[in-house]
């Protein structure tokens, strides 16, 4: 829904936020702040006030909310503010073949599941950051007619540039389009959350993921929120996330591409559970001889 605010906004030229003050919104709601407010629950005064301006039925608008479709930690909570949309991930494959068409880039739903690394209809990986200077987050703007993804701080627009040689190896793009093409279970995110857990106190302060799959280059986009990891990291840090699940519970091949996992889970999750406190023999046997 923000994507479409964003697309509608930037031909008035503005951002979502001042179209959402002037359609008469309050601040508050204008441009709701955070995933939930923005694209999976939408308030309905919100919709009212879209619906009424774009003279659309309100129920097609709210058709729009990604509630409807599956629960909150199963997607990844992109947010839009002032006009830039950071954690949208976006295949620029996909918005060629949006400009070929003639038509505005957009965003697709399907992005935003915490599963999908790869773009299912061109098998490359999808972006988050921009190509040329590496800010992250994304923009619509209006460019002859049409409304194209910029980057935020080098204007840039999103595009495949096919010699960059960054298309994952055919083993990769196996497991990686498996893990894509399946909604994770119960078990894939209780083992997600586990691999972003601490070790227990004394043992360290990097998530267990880091022994599991070694991490991306930078520790920048690691999981804001540990309970929610699939959602709330970065597109590198989730690829490290899924590969590390598949290795543990042997799923999509990922031990034939990536290797045996370096630990077992039941490892894991021993790491994870504080030490049975010994019993207080000393301070026991002080008081009784006291
Ligand atoms: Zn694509
Ligand atoms: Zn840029």
């Amino acid at each position: 829904m923000s994507s479409w605010q964003g697309r509608v906004a930037c031909r008035y030229g503005v951002n979502r936020e001042v179209l959402g003050l002037s359609l008469g919104l309050p601040a508050a709601l204008a441009a709701p702040r955070g995933f939930a407010a923005a694209d999976y629950a939408p308030d309905l005064e919100v919709v009212a006030a879209w619906a009424q301006a774009c003279r659309l039925d309100p129920a097609r608008i709210e058709s729009l909310a990604l509630k409807r479709r599956r629960d909150q930690d199963r997607y990844v909570w992109a947010h839009e503010a002032g006009g830039a949309f950071v954690g949208f991930s976006a295949c620029p494959a996909c918005l060629d073949e949006d400009a070929k068409a003639g038509r505005d880039h957009y965003l697709r739903r399907s992005w935003l599941r915490v599963e999908a690394l790869l773009c299912a209809r061109h098998e490359l990986f999808l972006v988050e950051d921009c190509e040329r200077c590496g800010a992250r987050g994304f923009g619509f703007v209006l460019l002859d007619g049409a409304a194209r993804l910029v980057c935020r701080r080098c204007g840039a627009v999103v595009h495949h540039a096919s010699d960059e040689g960054r298309e994952p190896s055919p083993g990769e793009k196996a497991v990686l389009a498996a893990l894509g093409a399946t909604p994770p279970d119960d078990d894939a995110m209780a083992t997600a959350r586990l691999l972003w857990s601490l070790p227990r106190p004394g043992m360290a302060r990097r998530p267990l993921l880091c022994w599991v799959v070694g991490h991306p280059r930078s520790p920048r986009g690691m999981a804001r929120e540990r309970a929610a990891p699939l959602s709330t990291a970065s597109l590198d840090w989730r690829r490290a996330t899924w590969i590390g699940v598949a290795q543990l519970l042997d799923r999509a091949g990922a031990r034939e591409v990536f290797g045996p996992p370096r630990f077992a889970l039941d490892q894991l999750k021993a790491w994870t559970q504080s030490r049975p406190l010994s019993p207080p023999r000393a301070r026991l046997g002080l008081h009784l001889a006291a």
